[in-house]
Parts: C-alpha cells; sequence; structure tokens
C-alpha cells in the first residue's frame, strides 16, 4: 500500500471539538438527549436582506472567476468600514478577501512565517491555531496564559507588557491575538493594546489581530482595534470574518488587512493558489451585509447576552462550576478545577455526557487550560438554561454524594 497520509504532524493530529461531538452522536443515536453547548456556530439564519442580495447577485451575473484579492466593490465598501468602525485606515489593495477568517489567517501565517520561526499564541487560543501553524513547513507556536488574567483583571497593562516581554525568544516572530477572545470572552481595552503594541514595536514583531467576535460585546466594552493604534498597521494583520457577526458561517466570506508589504504575496499567490477567491454573489451579499441595516447584528448580540445571564446565573447554584463573566464573543471559560479532581479533563467531559450535556475541554485552547471547560452560548437560551440548570445539578467533585435534584436514570459520579 502507498502511503496516503505524509510524514507530517501536522496531517496526524485529531480535533477535541471532533472527537467531543462523535461521542455525543453516538448517545443521541442511542435515544438520549444532549444538549450542545460543545459547538460555536450562531443558530441564527443569515438576515433576510443578505440572501435576497446573494440571488440577485447571482442572477446579475456574478458567477465568474473572482479576483483573488476579492471583489473590488466589497473592498471598497469594507475601507469605508474599517475607517469608520475600527479605525484602520486602509487602502483597497491591502485587503484580501478570503473563506472566512480560518482562511485569512491561513494565508497569513503562510506569508509571514519561515522555517524555524516563532508564533506566539497568547491562550486560552482558538483551537485552529495550532493546525494552522503547522501547516506553515518548520514554524512552531508557543502558547502564553493570559486572557484569564485579563478578564479577572489581575494586572495593570505594565505587568501583561512585562508577561509578554519575558515570553519573547529570539526565534519569536509574532504575536497572535484575539480580542474579543474566544474562548475566555476577555475583550482588551486599549491600555492593554498600548502595552502590547509597545513591547511589539520594541522587539520589531508582527501581530495577527484576530477580531472576528469584533461585534458581540456585552456590558457597553468596547472593541478597539490594534491596527488603529500608533505605529501598528505596518506590523498587523487584522482578520475579519462575517461568520459571526451576520450569522454567515456557511457562506465562507472573512477578510484580512494587511500591510502593503504583503501585497506581493497574500492575493497573487497565496489566496490564487489556494481558493482562487471566493464567490463573487456571495462577495456581493457580504457588500449587503455590511452596508446595510446593522439592527440583526444588534439583536443577535443582544441574544448572547441575555444567554450569558441565563447560564451564568444556573452555574450560580454550582459548588463546584465556576463560570467567570464574558465580556465579548459568546462563551463562558467555566472553571471546572474542584468538579475535576485527579481526574483527566476528557473523564469529566464524558461523565458530563452522562448526564446529557456536551462541553468542549480546556485543553483544546492551549495545555495550562486543563481546569477549564468552553460552554458555548450559541445555541437556543432553553438549552443554554438547561444545559446550566443541569451541571449545577450534576457536576460535583469526584465522590460526592450529590444533594441538588440528580437526573436518577444515569450514573453521574465517577
Ligand atoms: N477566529 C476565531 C477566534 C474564531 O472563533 C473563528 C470561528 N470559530 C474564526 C476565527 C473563523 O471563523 P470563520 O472561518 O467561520 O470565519
Amino acid at each position: 500500500m502507498p502511503r496516503l497520509i505524509a510524514d507530517r504532524p501536522v496531517l496526524h493530529t485529531t480535533s477535541e471539538l471532533g472527537r467531543i461531538m462523535a461521542a455525543a452522536r453516538q448517545r443521541e443515536q442511542a435515544g438520549e438527549r444532549i444538549i450542545h453547548l460543545e459547538r460555536g456556530e450562531p443558530d441564527f439564519d443569515t438576515p433576510p436582506h443578505i440572501v435576497e442580495a446573494l440571488a440577485k447577485a447571482a442572477r446579475d451575473g456574478y458567477t465568474h472567476y473572482p479576483e483573488a484579492s476579492g471583489e473590488r466593490s466589497l473592498r471598497e465598501a469594507l475601507v469605508e468600514k474599517l475607517a469608520r468602525e475600527n479605525k484602520i485606515q486602509s487602502h483597497v489593495d491591502d485587503i484580501v478577501v478570503t473563506a472566512g477568517g480560518t482562511h485569512a489567517l491561513y494565508l497569513a501565517i503562510q506569508c509571514l512565517l519561515s522555517a524555524g520561526d516563532e508564533l506566539l499564541l497568547l491562550s486560552p487560543h482558538w483551537m485552529a491555531l495550532p493546525k494552522l501553524v503547522g501547516f506553515a513547513a518548520g514554524a512552531r507556536y508557543r502558547t502564553l496564559p493570559v486572557y484569564m488574567e485579563l478578564l479577572a483583571g489581575t494586572w495593570s497593562p505594565a505587568e501583561f507588557g512585562d508577561r509578554l516581554r519575558a515570553a519573547l525568544k529570539p526565534e519569536t516572530r509574532g504575536i497572535y491575538l484575539n480580542s474579543p477572545n474566544n474562548p475566555s470572552g476577555a475583550v482588551l481595552s486599549r491600555e492593554y493594546l498600548e502595552a502590547l503594541a509597545k513591547v511589539a514595536i520594541e522587539r520589531d514583531l508582527w501581530v495577527l489581530a484576530d477580531e472576528a467576535y469584533e461585534h458581540i460585546l456585552f456590558d457597553g466594552a468596547k472593541h478597539v482595534s490594534l491596527a488603529s493604534l500608533p505605529g501598528m498597521a505596518e506590523r498587523t494583520v487584522s482578520i475579519y470574518t462575517m461568520s459571526k457577526s451576520y450569522a454567515m458561517t456557511g457562506w465562507r466570506v472573512g477578510y484580512a488587512v494587511c500591510p502593503p508589504g504583503m501585497r506581493s504575496a497574500m492575493a497573487p499567490l497565496l489566496a490564487f493558489y489556494t481558493t482562487h477567491g471566493v464567490f463573487p454573489a456571495a462577495q456581493i451579499a457580504a457588500r449587503a451585509a455590511v452596508t446595510g441595516p446593522q439592527a440583526a447584528v444588534e439583536q443577535m448580540r443582544a441574544a448572547y447576552e441575555e444567554r450569558r445571564a441565563l447560564l451564568l446565573g444556573s452555574l450560580a447554584g454550582s459548588k463546584f462550576v465556576h463560570g467567570p463573566t464574558p465580556k465579548g464573543a459568546f462563551y463562558v471559560f467555566a472553571d471546572v478545577k474542584a468538579a475535576r479532581g485527579e481526574r483527566d479533563l476528557w473523564a469529566l467531559a464524558e461523565e458530563w455526557l452522562g448526564f446529557g450535556v456536551a462541553v468542549l475541554p480546556g485543553t483544546a485552547f492551549g495545555p495550562e487550560h486543563a481546569d477549564s471547560v468552553r460552554l458555548s452560548l450559541a445555541t437556543r437560551a432553553e438549552d443554554v438554561a438547561e444545559g446550566g440548570r443541569r451541571i449545577a445539578a450534576n457536576a460535583v467533585a469526584p465522590g460526592t454524594v450529590r444533594a441538588a435534584e440528580p437526573r436518577t436514570e444515569q450514573k453521574t459520579t465517577a
């Protein structure tokens, strides 16, 4: 037999999300009801005016090969959006429309990292990052846990800067920043971004600023784009997506805003030879999303905020699970140290499936997060509330005798 999967480590990795979803599916096939708090996909449908714009654009003939960098009219609309909302001054030639934020990150990483280079991933980080770095031959990553401390307000901006400085190695070329952060819900204020910018300038680093959740903010938190800070546009690649703000996960439209020095590689080489661009009609619809009414964005944001209250309200009754309050994105990164005890985190995830709740183990977001699980707010309010209630009632430390309304038909303690 020929070897069908090459000897490259990234091709032999597995996905934690895939594993928990498969385990949940198995139980569902056996007739159990599982509440899905593991997935990070908006449950809302794409607003109708965007769907209509797609249909019209397809009828109008936006069906031919796209420009590799994206439809000019969309990029022009994005230049305006970036100036208005993100305070980023950009040029159409520096925007590359991609097959979602994932593809934008893939292209940026391919463009920026040489063999032997290191990307510092601030963690907990979105779980795709290690694999995306793995696809860049010879590049490496290291994690630096920061977001839980930033969410808790433990460090001053200067202390944050010091942590960053201390973590850098000679081979570190760049930093992956994600605010609002998936999964912690931390949102970095201007002062913390300034501290990061100072280190990046001092050490001549570039930054990948993943702003996928720019519109999903709670308690009046404000999103500040790193590339809007003095001296940062020339060393920052900003990543955006239609997926979260407009519930357009299946459309695969996102974009990267790059420093001019990346022009010769990002669109003509990387975008062209990976996807050859994005379906033009979908890009025209994305333009309608960006330039049209924004009421649906606010409605969805408000719904996530309501669900956050429901979930945290249910968890407040638990002695064993603590949910820090997220300021953005749509997850709660819950502390399960007491419920886990000495067990492997996967044993806890399996046990929770036993009382009908699927969650994503924190180790998917960096090796330091074995005491956390991610609970998603991107599912129906009733399910978020019921999931929280089941956790509060059933998730206990190993060996604890439960008092509060346990589900008796299943064994829930180790
Ligand atoms: N960045 C972050 C932090 C994410 O959570 C996601 C999606 N879960 C993405 C980027 C990419 O999403 P998409 O490819 O759908 O645009």
